[in-house]
Parts: C-alpha cells; structure tokens; sequence
C-alpha cells in the first residue's frame, strides 16, 4: 500500500509514520516530492488494517495497491478454478445448468420437474428446503423432510442438489442431505453462516446480495475460502433498482468484471434478476455470451400451484427450449456440460 502524507507533514510525524509500519513487521520506503511525500508498504498488506494508519498524525490517505481479498483474486490464483459438485464440473470451461422449482413440494412434484429438467439437459437440481420471505405468514419451506425429498428426486435422476441454508443451526442438516450449500442473497454479508459453511468443505454457491457491490461479494467469497473451503461458486442474480419494470437490475457485465478479478466461477440466475418468464431466455442466453460458468434457472410444471415464486417460473417446456439454446452457444464458446448418470 502507499501512505500518502499531508503536504505540511513534519520530520517526527513522518518517522513515526516509519516507525508504526515498522512495528507491524513490513518494509517502509520514503519518497520525497517536491510536493508530497509517499511511503511505499512493501509486505502482506491485505493482513494488515489500513485504518489504523490512517489515524496517524500527518497521513492524508492510505491507498492499497492489492484487493482486500487474497484468496479470491486472480493473483492469488491465475488459473480459474473448477469446483465439483458430485461429479459435475463448474468453471474453467464446463457450465452448470442448474434448475428446478423455487422451493422443495412434494415428493411427486419433485420427481416429475427434476424429470423434466434431467431430459432438456440440466446437471443439477435445486429447491429450497429453507425459504426467506419477505412475510413471516408465507411459506417457509419443508425443512429438513424437503432436504430428504430433493436428495430422492436428484438420487433417481442422476443430478446433485443445490439447497439455501439460512440459519448456522441448519448448516450440519444441508451439508449431510445436499451436494451444495446454497447462501442466498439475503445471507451473502451473513459472517457467522459464511464461517460456517467454510468449515465444511461442501461446495457453496454464494450469490450476489441485493445491495452489495461486486468488491463486496468477492469478500464474502474470501469468508469462507480463509477458514479452508475452496469450493466457491459465485451467483450473478440482480441488486435491487429503480425500475419497476424487471424485480431487480440484473447487472450481466458484472459477471465479466468478476472474470476480470477472480478465479472462482460465476454464474447466473435470471429468473430472480428478472422476474419475468419472459426475460429469462435471453438474459440467460446474455449471462453465458459474457462468460458465465453456468446458469441457474426456476422451473415448475404448474407455476400457479407453487408455494412460492410461481409468477417467475418456466414451465418444462419453455425450459428445455432455453437449454438447447444454451447448449449451442457453449458449444460456440468451447463449453463442456459435465453430467452424472442416474439411477
Ligand atoms: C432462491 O434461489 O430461491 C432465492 C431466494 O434466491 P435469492 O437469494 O437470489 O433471492
Ligand atoms: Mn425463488
């Protein structure tokens, strides 16, 4: 980092400026301007608080040279990384295709959307067990009988499941019943549950809080990869916007820009940024021309029966017309859609 100092700045404040970096065990390199004077910080600088020294008496400003997040970024790690879920690859030229309803229903409905999505060609099967709604009167989800009946469904398919965890408590039930551990958007700057999921060492798909800004997200990542779970996948689904026209901003070039700064992969999910089952196709088919590592869609066989976000669910067969149109352009990008046989 470079501590910039405040052009009246005198000899004692600039040695104790020395000094104080110094004591936190990193190199110090003076450089006098005619105008200004800059110290150079030459060590671990993402250990250590830049606001401490920017406490100190005649410092203007602290600025990092590195991102905050070490083990996120493309420094850390040039190569982008391919996190396995179940045997389906995601990154590093292989794409996920996950899809299914918003939330676990019964058994017999499971059975026949993860049917579905299996023959347009998805790898895994989602559902939340656990749901986060806005009312407390809405459905709030199976619990752990959901978690049973998704892992059934994906079992007699040949798809792993992806389910949201929201509570720390639940963390053990997720991490014994999925394939991978869903935190939502509402959860992303949830620190004690990104702990908790690093502990395992279960894939998490981390998506993209409403109001978090990309650098945000990628600290989020770094959660969980600094207590030792590298298997991170990043979830592009809209942060909140103006516009009434679309539930959310789905912020498409930030999946480029994330390419740009991590090597974790990065997915989409139209259907939450949109909203709209007529929007989803093409903003899917957007998420993949930027580069996403796959794209995560809601699907239902009977949108107005279900318990929760009906209105924004493609029927199978909408759903298998968007797949193949995906399956062209990853062919086009060199992709590989990895799968797992059933039973
Ligand atoms: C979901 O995937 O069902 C969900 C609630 O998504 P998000 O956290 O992105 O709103
Ligand atoms: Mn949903």
């Amino acid at each position: 980092m470079i501590i910039i100092l405040q052009s009246g700045a005198s000899e004692d404040q600039i040695q104790h400026v020395i000094e104080r970096v110094e004591a936190l065990g990193l190199k110090a390199h003076l450089s006098r301007g005619t105008f200004r004077t800059i110290i150079g910080v030459i060590g671990e600088e993402q250990k250590i608080a830049s606001e401490p020294l920017r406490a100190i008496p005649g410092v203007q400003d602290v600025v990092p040279v590195l991102p905050p997040y070490k083990l996120a970024s493309r420094e850390a790690h040039p190569q982008p990384s391919i996190v396995e879920v179940a045997g389906v690859k995601i990154g590093g030229g292989n794409l996920a295709m996950i899809a299914g309803p918003c939330a676990v229903e019964e058994p017999e409905r499971m059975d026949t959307i993860a049917r579905a999505i299996k023959a347009a060609g998805a790898n895994i099967l989602r559902g939340g067990a656990y749901k986060p709604r806005t009312s407390p009167y809405a459905f709030q989800g199976l619990g752990e009988e959901g978690l049973k009946i998704l892992r059934e469904a994906g079992d007699q398919h040949g798809l792993p499941v992806v389910t949201e965890v929201m509570d720390p408590r639940c963390v053990p039930a997720v991490e014994k019943w999925a394939d991978m551990i869903q935190i939502g958007a509402r959860n992303m700057q949830n620190f004690v549950l990104l702990t908790e999921v690093g502990r395992t060492r279960k894939p998490v798909l981390l998506k993209r809080g409403m109001s978090a800004t990309v650098e945000d997200l990628l600290m989020s990542a770094e959660y969980i990869l600094s207590q030792g779970n590298s298997n991170v996948v990043l979830c592009e689904r809209g942060v909140k916007g103006f516009d009434k026209a679309t539930r959310n901003l789905y912020d498409v070039a930030s999946v480029a820009v994330v390419k740009g700064l991590s090597h974790l992969p990065i997915i989409v999910d139209p259907s939450h940024a949109t909203g709209r089952p007529d929007l989803i196709p093409p903003c899917a088919l957007a998420g993949v021309a930027v580069g996403a590592d796959g794209v995560h869609i809601e699907v239902h066989d009977c949108p107005e029966r279900a318990k929760s976000d009906g209105p924004q669910a493609l029927l199978p067969k909408q759903y298998a017309e968007v797949a193949a149109k995906i399956r062209q352009l990853a062919a086009m990008f060199g992709k590989t859609i990895s799968t797992v046989p059933g039973r």
